[in-house]
């Protein structure tokens, strides 16, 4: 590989700019480019915990990344007339040093970290992807065409490198029979440090109120085995059939779907895992979602999503640039570990979106036990690569 390699990067949300970090921290010239015209906001807490905390502490973040953190105390559930029927500490999820903080805050500490070093373009994406022996050419939607030494995608779920030079969609995406949406709501709508939920058979409508932050987010999760006929990025025809689920006017669903449709950070999505046979092709490799996503049920798309971008960068280093070897071994490296976490969103959903009337009356007897309250906790315990 030539000196001074030329690397691009696709996506700057959490993979994205952690990568960038790493890789000019070992000698690399990357640029990101990223599809929306700014950096995205929106989502709910996410969690950096395990070896992720390691890594953001040596990328000299963690100061804000604690002064940003959530302040969640308890999964609060509650009945339609708003009483608490059950409820559960958050401490149990979590061990000392995690942190948890809303994910478009978490973006924008990673953007601010990478953004002096690194050539960042907004507002456009790889269009074609050609893969010479010892050079990627990329056109991109504005027109304009490049050539790298690799391209890495971490463009999310519907990542287009993937599509382009990996994996199609098609084969990539598993749905897991949910589907998810968030948007910013009014605080006033949740109750101070915890997430209030409000459980329906197969479906959850829920505020995500941290006690160290102004607004709060409504979230509604839905249980649907077909593979809905709606595109991932049409927000309006999003917006009507989430309203079609959430018809039955019940708690405060109706102030919720009314302030959360009116968000322009509105996002929706199939909650599907990304399952690939290899993570690469030539000189093309995924990271983050795009690559292995485990979906929000994992609890673990952050964390990962940091492992893996520091992994691919430092095994690129290792490597002296050669991307046979890194790749190879930042997917021997990071697969059990994406394994692990993507098994474990079977108890999460049964938890979080329980199927029937039965199950959500059992759930809600379980949260009074322990034995439930152990389970999650192992579910959800960190998911550690190896020592940053
Ligand atoms: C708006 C939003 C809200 C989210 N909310 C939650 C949540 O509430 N809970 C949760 O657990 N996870 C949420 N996630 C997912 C979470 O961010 C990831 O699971 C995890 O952090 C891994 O991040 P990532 O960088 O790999 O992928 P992502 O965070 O999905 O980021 C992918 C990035 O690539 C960009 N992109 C997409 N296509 C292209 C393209 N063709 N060209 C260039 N750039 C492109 C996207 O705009 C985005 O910035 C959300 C993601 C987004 C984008």
């Amino acid at each position: 590989m030539a000196h001074d390699p030329r690397i691009l990067i696709s996506g700057a949300s959490i993979a994205g700019p952690t990568l960038a970090y790493w890789l000019v921290r070992n000698g690399f010239r990357p640029t990101v480019v990223e599809r929306s015209p700014a950096l995205r906001p929106g989502g709910n807490g996410v969690d950096i915990r395990g070896s992720s905390v390691r890594i953001a502490e040596r990328m000299g973040v963690l100061p804000a990344l604690r002064e940003r953190a959530t302040d969640i105390r308890e999964l609060t559930f509650v009945d339609a007339a708003d009483r608490r029927v059950a409820g559960m500490s958050t401490r149990i999820f979590n061990a000392d040093g995690d942190i948890e903080i809303m994910r478009g805050d978490l973006a924008q500490v990673l953007y601010e970290a990478t953004a002096d070093d690194v050539e960042f373009t907004f507002g456009d994406s790889i269009a074609a992807i050609t893969q010479r022996p010892d050079a990627v050419e990329v056109t991109f939607d504005s027109g304009e065409q490049a050539e790298f030494d690799l391209v890495i995608g971490a463009d999310g779920l519907h990542s287009r490198t993937r599509n382009l030079a990996v994996t199609p969609e098609a084969d990539a995406l598993h749905h897991l029979g949910v589907y998810f949406a968030t948007a910013r709501v009014d605080a006033g709508l949740g109750r101070p440090h915890a997430v209030t939920l409000y459980n329906t058979p197969g479906k959850v409508a829920g505020v995500y109120r941290s006690g160290a932050h102004d607004g709060a987010t409504a979230f509604f999760a839905f249980r649907e085995a077909r593979v809905l006929d709606v595109d991932h990025r049409d927000e309006n025809a999003q917006k009507a059939l989430l309203s079609t689920y959430f018809d039955d006017r019940a708690w405060q669903v109706p102030a919720l779907l009314e302030q959360a449709t009116a968000d322009d950070g509105f996002y929706f999505d199939a909650v599907s895992q990304v399952r690939l046979p290899a993570w690469s092709s030539g000189r093309v490799a995924l990271v983050g979602d795009a690559g292995y996503c485990a979906t929000l049920l994992s609890g673990a798309g952050a964390a990962l999503a940091i492992e893996g971008a520091h992994l691919l960068a430092t095994e690129l280093a290792a490597a002296g640039g050669d991307h046979r070897i890194a790749f190879h071994r930042y997917e021997q490296a990071l697969r059990p570990t994406v394994l692990r976490a993507q098994r474990s969103v079977r108890t999460s959903s049964s938890m979080l979106i329980p199927a029937t009337g039965g199950h959500i009356w059992l759930r809600n007897q379980l949260t009074r036990l322990m034995v439930l309250q152990t389970l999650a906790s192992r579910v959800y315990r960190p998911v550690a690569v190896r020592a940053a």
